[in-house]
């Protein structure tokens, strides 16, 4: 089987950089999506089929292609100036970009069996191929319009009138949709029409090296103080990951817990200091001991600052899924996480981690604390991993990836 991947504006190859980019994960530019999409097309190939995945060439120095796995080739197209784009300007390079896609498609000797369209303007560009290939679209939203417009109080009306306006025209168009989570596919029906048979809910896993590993190694490694309790933030330098609650929750756990570390991957202080939402953050967080602000890491890194840790936060205004949960999860660290979308599937309640209300710094402070003073039990929490490996690994979801691109291509279904 050949798969062709859209990945408009998240390039798989941001997992791996060293030197950090602005395209590096954990950077602002880049995240879930880029984790995603890598991991599923590696997934794939493994079990033997072909991917291909179509992005907008971001640098000028970046390859038109790039093999970066057996069978997974990345496909750079060129569209709008040169250089990276702030990503809702993707819309303006939509047309030239789905234009060079189907040119490019249109020149190979081969076809492909289906596309996996992932984000609105890949779904978008994604139904224009399936008329094209006549083939079936699955399609995965990765983020939605009205959630975000709602946690930053954005009015863009426009904007986000085209982009709710194309979601639902995706969701009720393509052959599937797969879900990350039950509270996804709600979403997607209740609020796109998209038909319940069409909705197939496959958690997304974290990478196949995440898993418990010696902590004091992993301390070691890091320059991490061995004793103290460690608490960890792994995300983009964003305002919605709630990176001021946390900021709020750090002044009442360093005087609480004398010893503990909070370690920030992700944000650095030139991210923190350039966006004016986070600046009072840099503030809130001078005093000592201040946090380790790690910046971005490339992504198998992580597995190191996951295994350091005591707890995981997760404390976002609004997360369609939740990765970092997920990867904590799968390493038996225990996740306190606000009780919001994606999150609210992934923290079972009271056993493998807290939740708690977003915005609320008390709350997350005392979770917490109860979590430090041994309230679940000791870590790597078996129950952890084994809810990980029971319900959310990639040894699960990639056989139905399979049999639900199997069953779609075989039906004929468009
Ligand atoms: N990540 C990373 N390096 C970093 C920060 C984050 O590799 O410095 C990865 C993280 O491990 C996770 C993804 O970026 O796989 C973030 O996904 P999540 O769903 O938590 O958030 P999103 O970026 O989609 O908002």
């Amino acid at each position: 089987m050949r798969v062709l991947m859209i990945s408009d504006h998240a390039d798989p190859t941001s997992l791996t950089a060293r030197t950090p980019t602005p395209l590096t994960t954990g950077s602002h530019a880049a995240g879930g999506q880029n984790v995603y999409v890598r991991i599923l097309a590696t997934e794939l190939a493994r079990a033997g089929v072909r991917v291909d995945i179509f992005t907008r060439r971001s640098s000028a120095d970046a390859a038109r292609t790039d093999t970066i796995a057996p069978g997974v080739t990345v496909v750079r197209l060129d569209a709008g100036p040169p250089g990276r784009l702030p990503r809702d300007s993707f819309l303006d390079v939509l047309p030239e970009f789905t234009d060079a896609l189907c040119e490019h498609v249109n020149g190979q000797a081969f076809t492909y069996d289906l596309i996996q369209s992932n984000y609105w303007f890949s779904g978008i560009a994604g139904l224009r191929l399936r008329d094209l290939l006549g083939v079936p679209q699955v399609h995965m939203n990765c983020s939605f319009g009205h959630l975000r417009r709602a946690s930053y109080g954005e009015w863009r009306n426009e904007f986000y009138a085209i982009r709710e306006d194309a979601e639902r025209r995706i969701a009720r168009s393509v052959a599937a949709t797969v879900v990350s989570s039950a509270w996804e596919g709600r979403l997607v029906r209740e609020r796109f029409g998209a038909d319940p048979d069409s909705i197939h809910e496959i958690p997304i896993g974290a990478d196949r090296g995440f898993r418990p590993a010696d902590r004091l190694g992993a301390r070691r490694r890091l320059g991490i103080d061995e004793r103290g309790p460690v608490v960890l933030f792994v995300g983009r330098p964003e305002l919605r990951k709630g990176l001021m609650t946390l900021g709020v929750a750090w002044q009442t756990l360093r005087d609480r817990h004398p010893g503990m570390t909070l370690v920030m991957v992700g944000p650095d202080e030139a991210s923190l200091a350039e966006d004016p939402k986070l600046r009072p953050l840099s503030d809130l967080l001078l005093e000592d001991p201040a946090p380790i602000l790690a910046g971005p890491v490339p992504h198998t890194d992580l597995i190191d600052y996951y295994n350091a840790a005591d707890v995981t936060v997760v404390p976002s205004h609004y997360e369609p899924y939740g990765i970092v949960a997920v990867e904590a999860m799968a390493c038996g660290v225990p996740v306190v996480a606000s009780r919001v979308g994606g999150l609210q599937d992934i923290v079972a309640d009271g056993v493998t981690g807290l939740s708690v209300d977003p915005g609320n710094s008390t709350d997350l402070a005392n979770a917490v604390s109860e979590i430090v003073a041994g309230k679940l039990g000791p870590v790597p929490l078996k129950a952890a991993v084994t809810r990980y490996r029971s319900h959310f690994s990639w040894a699960r979801a990639t056989p139905r990836y399979l049999q639900l691109y199997s069953d779609l291509v075989k039906s004929g279904v468009e």
